[in-house]
């Protein structure tokens, strides 16, 4: 059946998600089930998932899947798909994201990526492992994408978490205006954000973004007594120095409610959805930090006298 996945019902909130991640361990404590939004207004140029980015459903073309049967040439309405001297070719700005083609792809070389959902699909989706978060300590994270992008259908599905009894999580960039985080406060157990660069400018080059309202916002949680994780994603050629490391990890000490500071590797997995999306994958030639690296690091970070984990 085709549906219709551009709009939304008024009737009920629904959130446009890119995916929900079952058993996830690295988003939050214990066992998680990972909510992600779609939709980000930073455009961090190692982004590993390009996928939640823009808020709007997108299609994915694995060329590498395409057996070339011609299927979605004729379910495309708006002629998105067409033959070039032989070559299937996508052209993404006649796309609007109906998934029709999609549904007639028996290779599974089309993947339309972004459902409106309503708080209850999602919440029976986190209620199905509900017995590991009760042994693990777990909880539901909502992540993307920025999931204060879309602050009402963030604020519904962490208060029928809530009201389930589920530890609740959010991971944000932080780069909103206080009040949509304010909001979310009274239904969130943890925050987790990060902090790319203290430097203004560099932070603007990695990630489009100024990092003044981020900082600020940061401060804001930590006074507010917010239980606050603080992470950088350690970028080869971007923050990955002792220098960069020690400037934040003395930031993060300032925040009475830090728990502890934690370096993320990069790691250039990204390259083949980046190629389905058509986008340029500008970090394909960077390296993961060797976890020498990663130690030394986090060594650095440790004169700010905070705890710090790292990956
Ligand atoms: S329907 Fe799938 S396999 Fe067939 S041409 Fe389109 S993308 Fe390729
Ligand atoms: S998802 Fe896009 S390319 Fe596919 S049928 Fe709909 S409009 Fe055409």
């Amino acid at each position: 059946m085709t549906h219709d996945t551009h709009t939304q019902d008024t009737a009920a909130p629904r959130g446009l998600i890119s995916d929900i991640q079952r058993f996830s361990i690295h988003d939050g404590p214990g066992i998680r089930t990972t909510v992600f939004f779609k939709g980000c207004n930073l455009r961090c140029f190692w982004c590993h998932n390009p996928e939640t980015l823009a808020l709007r459903p997108e299609l994915q073309l694995y060329l590498d899947r395409c057996i070339g049967c011609g299927a979605c040439f004729q379910a495309c309405p708006h002629g998105a798909h067409v033959l070039e001297d032989g070559v299937h070719r996508f052209l993404c700005e006649r796309c609007q994201g109906c998934g029709a083609c999609a549904e007639t792809c028996f290779a599974q070389a089309l993947v339309l990526v972004g459902e409106w959902k309503t708080v209850d699909e999602v919440l029976t989706e986190v209620l199905r492992d509900r017995a590991f978060y009760e042994t693990s300590g777990g909880g539901v994270t909502l992540s993307g994408g920025e999931p204060l992008l879309q602050p009402e259908f963030a604020v519904a599905l962490l208060t029928a978490c809530r009201e389930e009894g589920l530890h609740t999580a959010i991971e944000t960039a932080a780069q909103l205006p206080w009040e949509r985080i304010a909001a979310v406060l009274p239904v969130t157990d943890l925050v987790m954000m990060d902090v790319k660069l203290l430097d203004p400018e560099r932070h603007q080059a990695a990630t489009g973004a100024d990092n003044a309202r981020i900082l600020a916002n940061a401060r804001r949680l930590g006074a507010a007594g917010v239980p606050l994780i603080v992470r950088t994603p350690i970028v080869p050629g971007v923050n990955d120095t002792a220098e960069d490391v020690t400037a934040i990890a003395a930031f993060a000490a300032e925040l009475p409610s830090l728990l502890y500071y934690e370096l993320l590797p990069f790691h250039p997995m990204a390259a083949s959805k980046y190629d389905s999306l058509g986008m340029d994958y500008r970090a394909r030639d960077l390296k993961t930090p060797p976890k020498e690296r990663m130690e030394a690091l986090a060594a650095a970070a440790r004169t700010a006298g905070i705890t710090v984990q790292h990956r």
